[in-house]
């Protein structure tokens, strides 16, 4: 497998720290509103990743935080009028429905930074310790840049460069309110609380942290001083991951991360995605619009690095792929079931060397980056093969083995291949037996709670003597 390392600006073979073991952290989001469609794609393309990684035989422990302190979710929630940790267990919670639409795999563990705190000052007094942290009379504590000798290696720039560019475009260098700062590039660990806000006691002040040093321990915590792979969307380059690493490198004195993944931004219509010029949506806005799989099928249309466009013309033309898709695979099981009995034909048992063949290939241009653009070609070119393969009809036996092919890589993918009906079949099905249960347990308030439920959905429900039989509205 061959990653394209941000740190060496190189794409290099992947050498994990210990065989057949990968430690993954990727920057999550912070918790002050739903999440939007750029959010989404670290979300996918890593879970993708992390997919692949498992079907090549890795056992991925893969990390993933919620940043929930934060200025934005204390403006959220003063203007709500409720606690900051209201708003960030609500919008944790509706992130995690997001996932579950968007078949993003939960990752082995999700640390919250508030959590956390305990860990976080232990590596700050370790700085300080060791020189690379300071106080200032405010209660500020400072991570001392000029310090750290590697400072610059992740994002290519140079402490000096940057100053002087800060300096022409006329920014005043002592910002109100940090005088005692030794140096411009100096940035918060640990800021003193104001009125109003969340905080910890600390040896410093009663306060909270700043944002850099939560993903430094909390990557430290779950995977370790050294991981394999930290990753996240590459506006976090500079500063967040520089500072990451001139903070763990700082304090454990060992190497922070082998390799630095980056995907490149969502744009719409070809501009920045903001607020501000209103062309901004969330996850919650596709869901009303398409199956989210749609959503998930279109990123990965692109290869993680590349800008990618979002526009209606280009979901639709996402969703006519995802569609070709899932007609083929319905198409196979329908032949599954109505097929020829016995053993594969002489030319189906060539067809399917050569499906093989395509399968073989799926994962050479996966290797290769993690290509999913040419990941979904291939999975194209087994479509067409299958619909040529079968139009004449096939056995049961041919069909099972293509069809197998086709949804396991699309699971490598996290997609669902099942047509919307049958995936709303097997849900209908799985409450009705529920309700069964529920009735032999002599729970009526909860049978009768399901019937409404699907009734709300369309779907009646009749006890006959044969069992309970549905049908839709
Ligand atoms: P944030 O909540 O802003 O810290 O972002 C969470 C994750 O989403 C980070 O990895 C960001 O780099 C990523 N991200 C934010 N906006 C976009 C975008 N428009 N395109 C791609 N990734 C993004
Ligand atoms: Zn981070």
């Amino acid at each position: 497998m061959k990653i394209y390392n941000t740190l060496t600006r190189k794409l290099e073979e992947f050498v994990p720290i210990t065989p057949g073991r990968i430690t993954m952290y990727v920057c999550g989001p912070t918790v002050y509103n739903l999440i939007h469609i750029g959010n989404a794609r670290p979300m996918i393309v890593f879970d993708t990743f992390r997919r692949y990684m498992t079907y090549r035989g890795y056992e991925v422990n893969y990390v993933s935080n919620f940043t929930d302190v934060d200025d934005k979710i204390i403006k959220a929630a003063n203007e709500e009028g409720v606690d900051a940790s209201e708003i960030s267990e609500r919008y944790i919670s509706e992130c995690k429905k997001d996932m579950e639409g968007l078949n993003v795999l939960p990752a082995t563990t999700h640390p919250q930074a508030t959590k956390e705190i305990p860990a976080m000052i232990d590596m700050i007094r370790t700085l300080e310790n060791k020189g690379y942290a300071y106080k200032a009379s405010d209660g500020t504590v400072y991570y001392r840049t000029r310090k750290f000798t590697g400072y610059g290696r992740l994002s290519g720039k140079n402490i000096d460069e940057l100053e002087s560019g800060h300096r022409s475009e006329g920014h005043t260098l002592k910002v109100a309110g940090t005088e005692d700062r030794e140096d411009d590039f100096d940035f918060v660990l640990w800021k003193p609380k104001k009125e109003g806000e969340p905080y910890w006691e600390s040896p410093w002040c009663d306060g909270r942290p700043g944002w850099h040093i939560e993903c430094s321990c909390m990557s430290k915590r779950y995977l370790g001083d050294t991981i394999d792979i930290h990753a996240g969307g590459e506006d976090l380059i500079f500063p967040h991951h520089e500072n990451e690493i001139a903070q763990s490198e700082a304090a454990n004195g060992v190497p922070f991360a082998h390799y630095w993944m980056h995907n490149g931004f969502l744009n719409i219509n070809n501009q920045k995605m903001s607020k501000s010029l209103g062309n901004f949506f969330t996850v919650r806005d596709i869901a009303a619009r398409y199956d989210l799989q749609v959503l998930r099928f279109f990123m990965l249309s692109a290869q993680y690095r590349s800008p990618l466009n979002f526009s209606d013309e280009l979901m639709e033309s996402a969703k006519a792929g995802l569609d070709r898709i899932r007609n083929a695979v319905s198409n196979l099981k329908d032949i599954m079931v109505n097929g020829s009995d016995g053993d594969m034909t002489e030319a189906e048992r060539g067809a399917l060397s050569e499906a093989l063949r395509h399968r073989e290939r799926f994962n050479e241009v996966m290797d290769n980056d993690l290509n999913t653009a040419d990941g979904i070609s291939v999975i194209f070119d087994l479509v067409k093969h299958a619909n040529t393969t079968t139009a004449e009809g096939a056995t049961k036996a041919y069909a099972g083995e293509l069809e197998g092919i086709i949804t396991g890589l699309g699971e490598v993918m996290g997609l669902i291949l099942e047509t919307e009906e049958e995936v709303l079949d097997t849900d209908i099905e799985a409450l009705i037996e529920e309700r069964q249960q529920a009735r032999k347990n002599r729970d009526f308030a909860r049978a009768d709670e399901i019937r409404d439920e699907l009734l709300a959905r369309g779907i009646q429900l009749k006890d006959t003597r044969e069992g309970v039989k549905w049908s839709r509205i």
